[in-house]
């Protein structure tokens, strides 16, 4: 039987399915977006070294057995990126030294993570395999960036992701539809595609704002106070700002999250016409009145 006994809940992006998972920390240490409910039942802290190494010697030894050698890592939970340089690049040459295959070691990040970090430390974690990193932008509008309570403003964003990209790492970008609500969607569309063109990173994601029970979000929705967006506006926000990024470099988008209505992908800027097509196709058939599923509904 798999020996970990995991922090639960763990989440990990779609592309980190078939990763082993390794908690470095537990929680998140912003914990307070306020469309986020992935860690509120947790104190963020760092795992000390000693409990980490447990965990990678005792699934060493249950891979060992079943003839298994991981190829790919994802270090868990929110924001492990956030960890002192010291302590992930102990975890990383343990990693490395009994998993001489590692292909790459992939992490969730905050702005603040990145900018925290110099460039000397990413350079030694990236030479350690530390090689994917997922940011959750969520939007480019410093206005709707500090009513969700991100933590970090759109300029900090692309410091951030060009110092992650500088350093030979792989940078994912998570941008959410629907963010800003009705009232904000607009600075939400022009903003996005702005600091996206500006990053242009290798990997970009679309995710569909939910109002999740028990979140900040879900009580202003619930009030009155932000309104969602109906299914055509979302795909409205896409659209618009699919069709704004100006990509310097090749972006490989998907929009194929469990929150998404449809799932779409393809290469910026080669696709970037037909993307924008579809999303169109889509808006016609959409109904005025009609809201994505709730996650409950799903
Ligand atoms: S930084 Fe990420 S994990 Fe942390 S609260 Fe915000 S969305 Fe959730």
């Amino acid at each position: 039987m798999f020996p970990l006994k995991y922090h639960e809940p763990v989440f990990r992006p779609p592309s980190e399915a078939h990763s082993f998972l390794l908690q470095v920390t537990i929680g998140c240490s912003n914990n307070k977006c306020t469309y986020c409910d992935m860690y509120r039942s947790k104190q963020y802290r760092e795992r000390s070294f000693d409990e980490i190494k447990k965990d990678i010697l005792d699934s060493y030894h249950y891979f060992k057995e079943i003839h298994y050698s991981p190829k790919r890592i994802f270090l868990c939970d929110g924001d492990a990126l956030g960890a002192k340089t010291e302590l992930l690049v102990k975890v990383l040459e343990l990693l490395n030294k009994l998993y001489p295959n590692l292909e790459r070691v992939g992490i969730y990040a905050t702005a603040q993570n990145m900018l925290e970090k110099s460039d000397k430390e990413l350079a030694l974690l990236f030479k350690l395999k530390l090689s994917m990193v997922y940011l959750g932008l969520e939007s480019g509008s410093d206005e709707v960036l500090h009513r969700i309570v991100k933590g970090n403003k759109a300029h900090e964003m692309i410091t951030g992701s060009k110092k992650i990209m500088n350093s030979g790492m792989k940078l994912s970008v998570i941008a959410m539809l629907g963010i800003g609500g009705e009232k904000y969607s607009e600075t939400h569309i022009v903003e996005t595609a702005k600091v996206l063109s500006e990053i242009s990173p290798h990997y970009l994601s679309f995710l569909t704002t939910m109002a999740i029970k028990g979140t900040p979000f879900y009580r202003m929705v619930e009030r009155g106070t932000l309104k969602e967006l109906t299914s055509r506006k979302m795909f409205y926000e896409m659209r618009e700002i699919l069709d704004r990024i100006q990509a310097n470099k090749n972006i490989v988008f998907r929009a194929n999250h469990i929150s998404n209505q449809y799932p779409l992908g393809g290469t910026l800027p080669e696709d970037q016409g037909q993307l924008v097509k579809t999303i169109e196709a889509w808006m016609l058939e959409t109904p005025v009145d009609v809201y994505p599923p709730k996650p409950s509904t799903m």
